[in-house]
């Protein structure tokens, strides 16, 4: 008897031409680009980041990771990933100079490749976000 089938989320349109060097991760696909940066088994960002449309809040963790080492693509739903997965890339996959090591999986630390900008003392500052895993 065939399993019965499992519901997926509608598959995501592709990205616009201005997006279209958006994360194209974790799956090992290469930044439009950049050829030799790819996410491989990284999936520290869907630790990270909110995913509105599947309910994800911010640090909860989607549940549509996958661990290493059967992490390839690291997404469980990668050809139907939601847009905001589509556009969003951490910084080390966007600078072809940062070295293997930097990886987020392999250093710990993912740099939001979007800037912030924090008040102090009453001045508007730019600032880099970053977020560093327990145990690192
Ligand atoms: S943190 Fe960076 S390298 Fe890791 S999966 Fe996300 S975009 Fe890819
Ligand atoms: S849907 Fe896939 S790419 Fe998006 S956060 Fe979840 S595991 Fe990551």
């Amino acid at each position: 008897m065939s399993e019965p089938p499992v519901a997926q989320p509608p598959r995501s349109p592709p990205p616009p031409p201005a997006r279209a060097g958006a994360r194209l991760s974790p799956g090992g696909q290469a930044w439009a680009g950049l050829p030799t940066k790819v996410c491989g088994g990284c999936i520290r960002c869907c630790e990270l980041n909110p995913v509105a449309e599947i309910g994800v809040r911010p640090f909860a963790g989607c549940p549509h990771r996958r661990a290493a080492p059967a992490a390839h693509p690291g997404c469980g739903i990668y050809p139907n990933r939601p847009d905001s997965c589509r556009s969003w890339s951490c910084l080390w996959l966007r600078n072809e100079e940062w070295p293997a090591e930097l990886r987020p999986d392999h250093c710990g630390v993912v740099f939001d490749q979007n800037p912030d900008v924090l008040t102090i003392n009453g001045k508007e500052v730019s600032c880099i976000q970053a977020w560093v895993a327990p145990g690192f």
